[in-house]
């Protein structure tokens, strides 16, 4: 009889172990909580109809990236490309842009596009093989060590430290809005490796997006789950591990707070400790928008770009991260917006589109953010707020309500602190492993953290395929 494995949660690490599971013999059953699968990998019309948006997850080049997904080739994924990546628009109506082709960066940045490219272009070259390498645990030998210590030099300053290689506004404030994806105050070391990963695949890859939505990732997974003999159960909220049918395999899709409850006492003390010490980072505060014409931006730029970051300058944006760093809410937060509907058309309705936005707010935030979010999209696009057709709030509690593993509405699995950026959940040569024997931590929470790229889920199931062999 085959060894049989229980996956908790389906969000793209759950599923990409099962999937790795299911392809490896094993008798696979994933248990998610909410009544649709995916976690951070779903879509749906649900402000007007016909209109798709992304709940969460929305830009994916770390998927196709992915060792994972490369080795899996699932049918049924097709890939968009917007014509620009990214642009961060500033007051004065100028902007900062990258987009694929360096020729066409170094055009868009003037005086500083040679130096974007010298700082990128060496690890864009080789992206599929640094990502190789950072998406595994810290500990273990580099397969690609000259690309991987050239990251390192780009990985290690704070961000506002490696800004200093730009002259001009609009080159700062974009390298700085790439780094803010860390979560993270900016004047900490380590906090350019998100911003250095997130440029060089842009510049690899393209900052895609999934054509028909997010969702099309998760059920991609769920077909190959499937074909392979594993099953899927929705509205089945797992909270201890006495309550499941006997298995050989548990692989926990969930944040380690969770993790720390389903296990109880059976978790030896040092783990549960390192658990407990585990830090949660700011939160998300979302607002999905039906906006009718599209976004009235004043950067002629922005018009064409799939992300848009919106917080000023390089300068401003450094600040606004701190306040929220350290708990407090900024009057203009940094504010993420996503047009996918320009790469995927099909994800609109004639001339009403949907528009993704979120604002980094501080964790377990109380108050609504919706007049900051819609003031800074004022800030860059006057005239927007006419434009609003529907609108769908989901404050940081919320986020929790709909993904219980976005504690106070952390998107990212737990704090981007240094320390936590190289080591999570705790500092361990298995970092999958959860002291119980057959049992695995295989979410965001741990390496290499987070993104839909199913790597944390896929490490995981190696090792549970390994030791139960
Ligand atoms: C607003 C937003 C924007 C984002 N943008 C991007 C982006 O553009 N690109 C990108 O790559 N990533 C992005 N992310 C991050 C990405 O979505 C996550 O990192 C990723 O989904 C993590 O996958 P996961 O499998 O670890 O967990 P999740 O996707 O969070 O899934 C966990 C699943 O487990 C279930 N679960 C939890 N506890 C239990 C339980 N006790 N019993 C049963 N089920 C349980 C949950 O319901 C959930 O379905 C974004 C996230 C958000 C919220």
């Amino acid at each position: 009889m085959s060894s049989t494995a229980i996956v908790v949660g389906s969000g793209p690490n759950g599923l990409a172990a099962a999937a790795r599971l299911a392809r490896a013999g094993l008798s696979v059953t994933v248990l998610e909580a909410a009544s649709t699968i995916g976690g951070g990998a779903r879509s749906s019309e649900y402000l007007l109809p016909g209109l798709l948006h992304d709940h969460c997850s929305a830009v994916h080049p770390m998927v196709v990236a992915s060792p994972f997904f490369q080795q899996l080739q699932l049918p049924g994924l097709r890939w968009k490309a917007p014509e620009i990546d990214c642009v961060h628009p500033l007051d004065d109506g100028s902007a900062g842009a990258f987009m694929r082709s360096f020729d066409e960066t170094e055009k868009a940045l003037g005086v500083d596009g040679r130096r974007w490219r010298q700082v990128f272009e060496p690890i864009a070259k080789h992206f599929d093989d640094l990502f190789s390498d950072i998406s595994q645990p810290i500990i273990r030998v580099p397969r690609h060590p000259i690309t991987l210590a050239g990251f390192g030099l780009r990985a290690a300053p704070p961000a506002t430290l490696l800004a200093r290689m730009w002259t001009t506004p609009q080159a700062k404030a974009l390298w700085a809005g790439v780094a803010a994806h860390a979560f993270w105050r900016l004047d900490q070391p380590l906090t350019s490796a998100v911003g250095s990963t997130l440029t060089a695949a842009a510049h690899a890859h393209g900052w895609l997006v999934a054509e028909g939505g997010s969702q099309t990732i998760a059920d991609a997974l769920v077909a190959d789950i499937v074909a392979n003999g594993g099953r899927i159960e929705t509205g089945v909220n797992v909270t201890s591990r006495r309550d499941l049918p006997s298995h050989d395999v548990l692989m926990l899709d969930v944040s380690p707070a969770a993790a720390l409850s389903i296990l109880g006492d059976e978790m030896p003390s040092r783990v549960a400790r390192a658990y407990r010490r585990f830090s949660y980072g700011p939160g998300a505060f979302k607002i999905d928008f039906a906006v009718d014409g599209g976004v009235p931006w004043t950067a002629d730029a922005a018009h064409r770009a799939g992300t848009v970051h919106l917080g000023g300058t390089l300068e401003e944006v450094a600040a606004t991260e701190l306040l929220v760093h350290k708990g407090a809410m900024p009057e203009r937060p940094f504010v993420l917006v996503g047009q996918q509907y320009l790469a995927d058309p099909s994800r609109s309705v004639g001339d009403v589109h949907p528009v993704w936005t979120y604002a980094h707010v501080p964790n377990g935030y109380t108050g609504d953010a919706t007049e900051a979010i819609i003031s800074q999209l004022e800030r860059f696009a006057p005239g927007f707020r006419e434009r609003i057709v529907a609108m769908a709030v989901r404050s940081t509690t919320e986020m929790s309500v709909y993904n219980p593993n976005y504690v106070g509405g952390d998107i990212i699995g737990g704090a981007g602190s240094p320390l936590q950026t190289v080591f999570r959940p705790r500092i361990a040569i298995d970092p999958y492993a959860t002291g119980v024997s057959g049992v695995y931590l295989c979410s965001a929470s741990t390496p290499p953290g987070a993104g839909a790229h199913g790597m944390c889920g896929a490490n995981a199931a190696a090792r549970a395929i390994k030791h139960s062999m």
